[in-house]
């Protein structure tokens, strides 16, 4: 790696908040906007960004019209054209003027310059090693940890939504953005159940809400870590492709001590609308975001015409069906009773 791309204290002290990490991606973030320029319009893009609302009960859905992430959404992640493409998390590629904060010798927190977010954080590994969650979780739970006091830190896997699949990254944005920030224990409560309560651990199965997701809570992230391993045995034995990851996003916020860990398994990457031809077409490909509520479109289009219908129906088609669902939380549960 470069020695300037790792960003020196000195550069960050004019802008620092608090000393943790949170408080210095808050700063590398005002630094990188006022020194790279490719980063300061993404963010002036969006400020003219326009957001629309879907209630539902007890939670919301926003839908945010982001001309920017046209990259990002309708990106080719087939094996052939990442080989072909020079990988622009490689700490070597980054342009002259992206710096960013080295953690823990392994990982480096970036900022992304196509934001979704209003604070938004690319963290790849420093080497080139693919997009694989089960041995990185941990790496993601101290993360999430250490950011904790101004973000949440998500997870897209290779096959869901991570535009670099070959290159091992998280991402954060600002804590409250994504509705689930805020409706979470709301969601919990009304529209999911425990199935699983051991010392300090609890899982929950939440499968009334758009996105069936589990969650997992505890002060120990050694029990999260091995909760989710069994929850990941269970999950690739009902997916057909042996051998790969199966697919999901994951949110992972750290509050009054304990790490919520939200899995959202996935049963396709990209909706039928996503191919469809002519006005049918909507160019969306959920991730971790949309999970959360926040679902991205591109296209302003597709950001007019998108219906409540449309939105209930782009997820039925990429989470599990209730019946899957239903048999990984028994499963899940039998091993803890
Ligand atoms: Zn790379």
């Amino acid at each position: 790696m470069r020695d300037t791309t790792i960003i020196k204290d000195i550069e960050l002290q004019p802008y620092i908040s608090s000393d943790d990490l949170a408080g210095k991606a808050k700063a590398l973030l005002a630094q990188q906007k006022g020194s790279w320029e490719l980063l300061s319009k993404g963010y002036k893009s969006l400020e003219s960004i326009e957001v629309k609302n879907f209630e539902f009960e007890h939670f919301k859905i926003k839908v945010q019209f982001n001309p920017g992430r046209i990259v990002s959404s309708s990106a080719k992640v087939d094996p052939k054209s990442i080989k072909e493409r020079k990988c622009f998390l490689c700490p070597d590629n980054l342009p002259g003027d992206q710096k960013g904060i080295l953690y823990k010798d392994d990982y480096i927190l970036l900022c992304n310059p196509f934001p979704i977010f209003n604070e938004h954080f690319t963290i790849p590994k420093t080497g080139h090693v693919p997009q694989e969650i089960k041995s990185s979780l941990p790496a993601m739970l101290e993360l999430s940890r250490d950011l904790s006091r101004y973000y949440t830190v998500f997870y897209n896997g290779p096959k869901c939504g991570a535009s670099a699949p070959d290159h091992l990254h998280f991402q954060a944005g600002d804590k409250g953005f994504m509705p689930i920030d805020s409706e979470y224990c709301g969601i919990r409560e009304s529209l999911g159940r425990k199935i699983i309560s051991c010392n300090d651990l609890q899982v929950f199965a939440i499968d009334r809400y758009l996105g069936k997701f589990f969650s997992f809570e505890s002060s120990d992230s050694e029990a999260i870590v091995k909760a989710f391993n069994s929850f990941y045995n269970i999950f690739s034995a009902t997916s057909p492709n042996t051998g790969e990851e199966p697919m999901m996003n994951i949110l992972s916020f750290y509050e009054d001590a304990k790490w919520h860990v939200l899995v959202f398994p996935r049963a396709k990457h990209r909706p039928s609308y996503f191919f469809m031809e002519g006005d049918d077409n909507i160019l969306l490909s959920p991730a971790s975001v949309d999970m959360g509520g926040v679902l991205i479109t591109p296209l302003e289009k597709d950001f007019n015409k998108i219906t409540r219908e449309n939105i209930v129906d782009i997820f039925r088609q990429v989470t599990l069906q209730d019946e899957t669902f239903g048999t990984i939380a028994e499963k899940l549960a039998r091993l803890y009773s």
